[in-house]
């Protein structure tokens, strides 16, 4: 999750605004102390009070109850983000989930069985940065509690058995190494055997995992080879996109469905908007690399809010039978 927990600094604020209301109030500068006097002791005595006040407010509040938008600002409060899917219901904001978040909101409850959750990642370039491979896989399992940046199976949406995928990209920014390939090929080759559509809900800052070098480039090549086999054989794909679906990932199976469902204001591109200005040696329209402006653009097909993502699925799902 980006979003910030934070402590109750606006009484803070008041108090100041207070203080500097009360400050004019005061004569204009003149040499009479006398005069002057009374008005800054009123002044010097209201923050005292209210920052004791203030304390004590901020004792009564357990930490973790609030929640701050990062678009629009507004404080939430985390039960109805909560109950809320978390979006934000002042701005529509649609905050980071994780997989399994994600899995619960799509799948009828009950219904998934988890596939190929063995499967584990390697360090086959013993890579080493700031952080090795191994260190920040490690690092993402305990952030995520999954093992890897995806999860793969079967289930039922509105009591409709699909083939379902979901990435996360809390985990190394849902980027798609050998395991996530390998995973997301297996449920496309498995939609095929089963003959079942399938619908894969991205969200990847991070696209290929270049920890393992030339690996993750192939898995890109193989997932999307994977994918013109579930076409031929006369399948469905729906692909999901989230905040942010960025790289490789959207350069691969990610861009492939044949129908593209964004959530809204999400972050969709290859490279990132610098790069690109920096390439082209041209200013980038606004909402450049946006859901609602590459669905004005013909990229996705269809965006839909959270909330009725699911509904959404199910009515693409009967249309493309
Ligand atoms: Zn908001």
């Amino acid at each position: 999750m980006n979003s910030t927990l934070i402590t109750q600094s606006k009484p803070v604020n008041l108090t100041l605004e207070q203080n500097t209301k009360i400050m004019p109030k005061s004569p204009k500068k003149s040499s009479n102390k006398s005069k002057r006097k009374t008005p800054i002791k009123k002044s010097l005595q209201a923050p005292k009070q209210d920052v004791s006040a203030n304390i004590a407010r901020k004792k009564s509040f357990p930490s973790g109850l609030w929640t701050k938008c990062p678009d629009c600002g507004n404080v939430l409060f985390n039960k109805t983000l909560e109950e809320n899917m978390q979006v934000c219901d002042k701005c529509d904001y649609h905050f980071i989930i994780g997989a399994k978040d994600r899995l619960a909101q799509i799948i009828d409850k009950g219904s998934f069985t988890e596939l190929y959750e063995k499967l584990r990642s390697k360090d086959p370039l013993q890579f080493k940065g700031s952080k090795s491979y191994t260190e920040k896989l490690k690092q993402s399992q305990k952030i995520t509690g999954l093992d890897e940046a995806c999860i793969v199976g079967h289930g039922k949406l509105n009591n409709k058995k699909i083939a379902f995928g979901v990435t996360d990209s809390r985990f190394i920014m849902g980027s798609m190494g050998s395991v996530v390939g390998e995973k997301l090929t297996r449920i496309i080759e498995y939609a095929i055997k089963e003959k079942l559509p399938l619908v894969i809900v991205s969200g990847s800052g991070g696209g290929a995992r270049m920890y393992e070098g030339a690996l993750s480039l192939m898995q890109m090549a193989k997932t999307s080879a994977a994918l013109s086999k579930l076409d031929k054989a006369g399948l469905s794909f729906i692909s999901v996109l989230t905040n942010p679906t960025m790289g490789g990932v959207m350069a691969s199976f990610a861009a492939l469905g044949d129908l593209i469902v964004a959530e809204p204001k999400a972050l969709i591109g290859f490279a990132g908007p610098r790069v690109i200005e920096q390439t082209i040696r041209q200013k980038l329209p606004k909402d450049f690399q946006t859901s609602e402006f590459l669905l004005e653009h013909g990229l996705i097909d269809i965006v839909s809010s959270r909330k009725e993502m699911k509904d959404c699925l199910s009515r693409l799902l009967k249309y493309l039978a």
